[in-house]
């Protein structure tokens, strides 16, 4: 196989504590990896600001402008990891053959590319990096995280155990992708429907090494039930399984009762009227809430929204330009 032009996208968000760290790490691995004659010479980064509030996008502009390597796109505003993942996706596409998408952070290793890259020469589509180790997550989010995953395989997910958003995609499984036409996205549970040739690199996961996480809980909670609504019905059948369970115990006890009233023993009932009323109305208002989740999520559906709006293209930029100059040279 030729070598291929590979892009990193890197998604970040108030991220300017981090940006020179990963900057520099990057630039050492793609320097590595052309000499190495892995990658093609004109294989670049490419971050994707998402709206942050900080100086992010002034530091990807002065990187780019001091490092061609370097590029950036800059979103109209914060749309979430997983839209500005896409975002990059889509624009990478247009130049590369490979894309790897990695945090901003530096919490996944870099070197686990190399890994990567041998699956690519060994013809997968995809290879998705998978955490070996979780020691430097806190208890809390380890457990969490388990049984999150263990909930999701259950629900008939089709997802990679402990694998984040650090993957490499081919140029065609990134096309593939684009073809999900979903605003609700989790992107970690739509790539394995793609199919196509894949693979893991398990890697070690490191601490981010400044700033901090742009996940908090309410965010992570909700993006995990992003993840179950958005992939799986299975929470809907187990409440029409629900309902009908209690209704027929609902039936056991009138039959009960009427048993009892027959043989003339009066019912001191106060408490069981009173429970099953606050117990049906309970799982009255569950049923609502989650059928409404998916309601919700059909209206925004049939919206049919654009996931992401690009406000600047820095390459793009420096094309327009170039067009301009030699326009007027003729
Ligand atoms: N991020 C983003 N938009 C957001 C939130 C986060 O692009 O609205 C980026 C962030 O800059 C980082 C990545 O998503 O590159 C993952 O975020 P973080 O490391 O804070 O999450 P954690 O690792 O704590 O789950
Ligand atoms: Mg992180």
């Amino acid at each position: 196989m030729e070598t291929e032009t590979l892009y990193f996208v890197i998604p970040c968000y108030n991220e300017e504590e981090m940006l020179p760290l990963t900057a520099r790490a990057l630039i050492e691995k793609m320097d590595k990896l052309i000499s190495e004659g892995r990658i093609a010479p004109d294989s670049k980064v490419l971050f994707v600001d998402d709206g942050s509030k900080d100086r992010t996008w002034e530091l990807i502009e002065r990187l780019h402008r001091s490092v061609p390597m370097f590029t950036g796109i800059k979103l109209s505003r914060n749309r979430g990891h997983q839209n500005a993942l896409l975002a990059g996706l889509m624009t990478a596409k247009e130049h590369a053959d490979i894309i790897v998408s990695m945090d901003a952070d530096l919490q996944d290793d870099i070197d686990a590319v190399d890994g990567f890259l041998d699956k690519r020469a060994e013809g997968c589509d995809i290879v998705y990096g998978v955490r070996s180790s979780r020691e430097k997550d806190t208890r809390f989010k380890r457990w969490t995280a388990r049984t999150y995953y263990k909930m999701l395989a259950r629900l008939g997910v089709d997802i990679i155990y402990d694998h984040a958003d650090y993957r490499l995609m081919s140029r065609r499984a990134v096309e593939a992708l684009e073809q999900f036409d979903e605003v609700n996205l989790f992107l970690r549970g739509m790539v394995p429907m793609l199919g196509f040739k894949s693979d893991t690199v398990s890697y070690v996961r490191n601490e981010r090494a400044a700033g901090e996480s742009k996940y908090p809980l309410k965010k992570m909670l909700s993006f995990a039930v992003e993840g179950i609504t958005s992939l799986s019905v299975k929470p809907i059948r187990l409440i029409t399984s629900l309902g009908l369970i209690v209704f027929l115990i609902s039936l056991a006890m009138l039959i009960y009762f009427f048993v009892l009233w027959c043989i003339g023993k009066t019912v001191q009932g106060w408490t069981t009227t009173v429970v099953s009323v606050w117990a049906l109305g309970g799982l009255q208002l569950l049923a609502i809430g989650v059928i409404g989740e998916y309601i919700g999520k059909i209206y925004l559906e049939t919206k049919h929204r654009p996931k992401f709006l690009v406000d600047v293209d820095l390459d793009e930029e420096d094309r327009r330009k170039e067009e301009k100059v030699n326009n007027q040279k003729h």
